[in-house]
């Protein structure tokens, strides 16, 4: 009980903190000063206006100071991540492990929002993941059952079981971005058009950090298949161009990661099961 509330309050915040982000990153505001304040007006915004989903309804969805309507986007990401930190922590409790779940699905709420918005993926979400991603393997054993349990014996290489789960973080970031990045290097070359945003590409690095290669490798499946449905039926729906418009590939693979880091293990062990 006490668990559940703290993960509410700890994702409606951590979702502001988010909105954040997504907003001034890719116009490369600082996320800490100035104060919060209105996108229209640039009015600063006080505490009591400031309070996560509760105020966007309060101020009847408008801003107090020049009317301008807020963008639902703001409750919206404040509302999921809350969401998937109570299912996180209602699945797994207080572990390691539920923190570590938990900073990855933030991240990946920031990047969905942030090109579907924006048509951005920030580098401190992707790379700095990255990087935090590598280093929280040392503590939280990333896919025990993953590629570099199999090669590195394989090849002679014997490490201790920290290092491992590093191994099994650095090669899940590595195959699967090298995979797509040289995929869209190809494309390039045969279409003469750019068909892939390098954020893409470092978007799945830091998921690979974070689980390892295999439940990459179905994000970027479940991804593009979502992507490619989901993105025909809007732009014949939308009537628009589709030499022209640019889907949001960040924020299929989002939704997709996440997916695969709440229910992913069981997917991955009903399908290495039927072969
Ligand atoms: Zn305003």
């Amino acid at each position: 009980m006490f668990e559940s509330v703290v993960a509410l309050v700890a994702g409606l915040l951590i979702g502001s903190f988010l909105n954040v982000c997504i907003y001034r990153m890719p116009r490369d505001l600082s996320v800490v000063r100035p104060r919060s304040f209105c996108p229209a007006c640039e009015h600063p915004i006080a505490w009591y206006d400031n309070i996560p989903v509760l105020s966007y309804f309060l101020l009847g969805r408008r801003c107090r100071h020049c009317g301008q309507s807020i963008s639902a986007r703001y409750p919206i990401v404040e509302l999921l991540t809350a969401a998937l930190f109570f299912a996180i922590v209602n699945a797994l409790g207080p572990t390691a492990l539920t923190a570590k779940l938990c900073l990855l699905v933030a991240l990946l709420v920031g990047l969905t929002f942030a090109d579907l918005e924006e048509r951005t993926l920030p580098d401190e979400f992707t790379l700095g993941g990255t990087a935090v991603g590598l280093a929280l393997a040392w503590f939280v054993p990333v896919d025990n059952d993953g590629i570099a349990h199999v090669l590195l014996p394989a090849a002679g290489i014997r490490l201790s079981e920290q290092w491992m789960s590093v191994a099994e973080s650095a090669l899940g970031a590595a195959l699967p971005s090298g995979f797509l990045w040289l995929g869209g290097l190809l494309f390039e070359k045969i279409r003469h058009k750019e068909g892939l945003g390098l954020g893409d590409v470092k978007m799945i690095a830091m998921i690979g950090a974070f689980v390892g290669l295999y439940p990459t490798l179905l994000t970027l499946v479940l991804g593009s298949i979502a992507g490619s449905v989901i993105g025909l039926i809007y732009i014949l729906a939308a009537k628009k161009d589709a030499s022209t418009y640019e889907l949001p590939f960040g924020t299929f693979l989002g939704f997709a990661a996440i997916f695969v880091a709440l229910v992913g293990q069981k997917v991955i062990h009903w399908y290495t099961g039927l072969l």
